[in-house]
């Protein structure tokens, strides 16, 4: 048999691969197969290349390289999949191959890296970004063709929302009420900047459900980006730091933010030798796993709303009870279905700033779905989906909110307060 094209400890597991029975029931699922029709762009196709790569059948080239690189990496297929094939840590584990073979060129990428997993270099950037917004520089320059010359450029402007102030988190939100215990909040890259309301409102339902908030403020990446992209060294170094910044009396971690819950649910896998790894591991959970044990004080929301899942939610960590029946309990408020509602928006990290193309059709497909619902509101777990489903309704001129679950939850709170008074 020939060499395998795979080499070293995170080589991607052989007989994980010929797990794969080629039954083909995931290929509906995948949103790259449903655009292209391809079945090298179906999870199928995809573990075809790796397994042939593995067998030393085929080498790392170009067009293998471009079918993993389309992947959204979204795990839909392993939901899908009654083999259960672990279809997201095969791709990352082929990534990383992929990438210490042939070292990414491209500049976007390296700019992407250096700054989105750096909450202070990120935060520094968002600065003068709210004041070029504020200072209407932002609407000269929309209209203007400069940014028709950049097009990558353009895709991350109309990305970014509204930049809010920096709003720094306490080191402790006490419980209200009867207490239940300690938690910690994870305040995400993303999140900490461009939605600081709904780490904010996350720590204020914690504390009304009866858990002291403890948020170590020195906190750094989970590694998300890092793993997704296969850069494994970079991605455990983030998670070995992560793993030792939360107090060993919290009961649970909580995060607001899909891509972060997944992964970091995912360390043991990673880093089975790095205790305090595995232990954040089993104490991390989503917001909605937490408060869904919860009696919250929610009072009326005369809305209608729809809910779209969060792939590294529905499929990555299988939450899609806890989120829906949080929202039910919101009086007034009518939950309408989207259909497709675990098909990928396109977001998938930094997916939409690499791959354009395939993610402006993804959202385009998205917000068809949105606008059938007739909905005002938009929910959905993860910073990711929040921009890009807003990037779209904006593009579209649909009048639609796009909020985190916790931020109607908030909203239901204050309202019950008001109907007190
Ligand atoms: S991760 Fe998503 S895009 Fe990639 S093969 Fe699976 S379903 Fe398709
Ligand atoms: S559903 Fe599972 S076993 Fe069937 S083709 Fe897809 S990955 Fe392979």
């Amino acid at each position: 048999m020939a060499a395998s094209a795979f080499a070293g400890p995170d080589a991607p597991d052989l007989e994980a691969l010929r797990g794969c029975v080629h039954c083909g029931i995931c290929l509906p699922q995948c949103p790259t197969y449903r655009v292209l029709g391809q079945e090298l762009d179906s999870p199928r196709g995809r573990l075809y290349l790796m397994r042939a790569a593995a067998e030393g059948r085929i080498g790392l080239t170009d067009t293998f390289g471009h079918h993993l690189d389309l992947c959204l990496g979204c795990r839909a297929c392993e939901s899908a999949c009654p083999s259960g094939v672990a279809f997201g840590s095969l791709l990352e584990a082929t990534r990383a191959q992929f990438r210490r073979r042939r070292p990414s060129t491209s500049l976007l990428e390296k700019a992407v890296f250096a700054l989105f997993p750096e909450p202070r270099r990120l935060g520094a950037l968002l600065r003068p970004l709210r004041l070029y917004q504020r200072s209407g520089l932002a609407r000269l320059v929309r209209r203007s063709p400069l940014l028709r010359r950049f097009p990558r450029l353009a895709a991350m402007e109309a990305l970014l929302p509204d930049v809010p102030a920096p709003a720094p988190m306490p080191a402790l939100v006490p419980a209200r009420g009867p207490r239940r215990g300690r938690v910690g909040l994870l305040l995400g890259c993303v999140q900490r900047h461009l939605y600081p309301d709904v780490n904010h409102d996350t720590a204020r339902l914690l504390s009304l459900a009866g858990w002291d908030v403890a948020i170590p403020s020195g906190q750094g990446c989970c590694g998300a980006l890092d793993l997704h992209a296969g850069r494994l060294d970079e991605f455990r170094r983030r998670a070995r730091a992560l793993a030792t910044s939360f107090p060993a009396d919290v009961e649970f971690v909580v995060t607001n933010a899909a891509g972060c819950g997944s992964t970091i649910k995912e360390y043991g896998h990673w880093l089975p030798d790095v205790p305090e790894a595995v232990a954040l591991a089993a104490r991390t959970r989503d917001v909605s796993e937490v408060l869904a044990a919860a009696d919250l004080p929610l009072g009326v929301l005369d809305v209608t709303a729809t809910y779209h899942d969060a792939c590294h939610l529905a499929h990555g960590q299988r939450i899609r009870r806890e989120p829906r029946e949080l929202l039910a309990r919101i009086v007034g408020l009518r939950l309408v279905d989207l259909a497709e509602s675990d098909l990928c928006c396109g977001s998938a990290g930094i997916y939409n700033l690499l791959e354009p193309e395939m993610a402006d059709r993804l959202l385009a497909r998205k917000i068809d779905r949105v606008a059938e619902t007739g909905a005002r509101i938009v929910v959905s777990g993860n910073p990711g989906c929040l921009l890009q489903i807003a990037k779209g309704a904006r593009g579209r001129g649909l009048d639609v909110e796009v909020v985190h679950p916790v931020t109607l939850l908030a909203r239901a709170v204050d309202a019950g307060r008001e109907g007190e008074r």
